[in-house]
């Protein structure tokens, strides 16, 4: 569903960035355009802004299980098969499932927070280190809080994440989120839930890396996330962007998601783009940023074009 996204400024510095987002934006190909805060009012009455905001008219809202459900459907009735619930694993250069070879002249790896594990196997992204991050979102109904469009800051200059935004769900709701929190385990859904020693050494040298980067602040970046953990925190921090969000009480939470966010071992940077690496037979994704999900079926096409064009040279 086509709803339009703006993105908002807080101060005369944020207007500078603004400025760099539109341009990237315009020589990437998309429609954009940069308006008076004065107009705000005819695009999301309920928002505030500094000086102006960007207006992306395609932006649009959809529900991801219905649309996997329909990708998978539309794939099985082209002969893809599909094997769920099923570990891929590399033993002796073998892929394999349930210690079963798996009989492909090709491979491609798109296992998320995992992909590096995988990658590593086959002597690829040795120099990369994986730090899993919990996004957690607060919801309400759409009567309480009634956005007509998503609502966004401008990206933090320095901190690779997503600021609190607003987001109309297609099931008639507003969330607000997210944080994001470095975390222990790449399945800890829990804060308090059990984790492995394994998992806290990998944690500790993650720490230590990220520790080492320059382009972010650690510090900072925890000062910010860690209270938004707090339902009124995050309120508060969305009321910059929608002042009558303070207005409203009942927020529930939704289940929280976990991405892994690649980390440079050597100097310590979080990379922010996509990254991808080949072997000899396989490809593997180790790093889909957000919005990977927005991007999956360009980013996919991308994929099995290069995949085809590998094969066409080993034929
Ligand atoms: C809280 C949250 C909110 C987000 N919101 C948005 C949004 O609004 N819009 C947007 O565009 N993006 C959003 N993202 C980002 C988006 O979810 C990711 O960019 C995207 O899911 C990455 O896709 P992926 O296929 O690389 O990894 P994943 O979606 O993580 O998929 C990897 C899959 O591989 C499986 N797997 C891993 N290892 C193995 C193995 N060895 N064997 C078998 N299977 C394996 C995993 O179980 C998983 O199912 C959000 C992310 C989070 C955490």
């Amino acid at each position: 569903m086509k709803v339009g996204k703006v993105v908002l400024t807080q101060n005369y510095e944020e207007e500078s960035r603004l400025e760099t987002l539109l341009q990237r934006g315009i020589s990437n190909g998309v429609e954009l355009e940069r308006i008076p805060e004065t107009e705000l009012r005819f695009f999301e009455p309920l928002a505030r802004t500094h000086g102006s905001f960007l207006w992306s008219p395609h932006t649009s809202i959809s529900d991801p299980q219905l649309v996997n459900a329909a990708l998978r459907q539309e794939l099985q009735a082209n002969g893809v098969q599909f094997i769920p619930n099923s570990l891929v694993e590399i033993k002796n250069q073998a892929w394999t499932i349930s210690n079963e070879i798996i009989n492909a002249r090709y491979f491609v790896n798109a296992g998320g927070a995992w992909a590096l594990d995988l990658a590593q196997k086959v002597g690829l992204g040795l120099n990369y280190r994986t730090m899993p991050f919990l996004g957690m979102y607060r919801q309400t109904s759409i009567s309480n809080l009634p956005i007509k469009t998503l609502i966004y800051p401008v990206p933090h200059s320095i901190n690779p994440f997503l600021g609190v935004h607003f987001t109309p769900t297609i099931d008639g709701n507003v969330k607000i989120g997210p944080s994001a929190l470095p975390i222990i385990g790449k399945s800890q859904y829990q804060l308090m839930s059990r984790v492995t020693r394994t998992e806290l050494v990998t944690f500790g040298q993650n720490l230590v890396s990220l520790s080492k980067g320059s382009k972010h602040d650690l510090f900072e970046m925890m000062k910010y996330e860690v209270p938004k953990l707090s339902t009124s925190n995050l309120v508060r921090a969305s009321s910059k962007l929608v002042p009558r969000a303070l207005q409203v009480n009942a927020w529930t939470k939704k289940r929280p998601g976990i991405r892994g966010q690649l980390i440079d071992g050597k100097n310590g940077e979080l990379i922010q783009d996509f990254l991808i690496e080949h072997s000899e037979n396989s490809t593997h994704v180790l790093n889909a940023v957000s919005p990977g999900w927005t991007a999956g079926i360009p980013f996919g096409r991308s994929i099995a074009q290069s995949v085809l064009e590998r094969l066409s040279k080993t034929s």
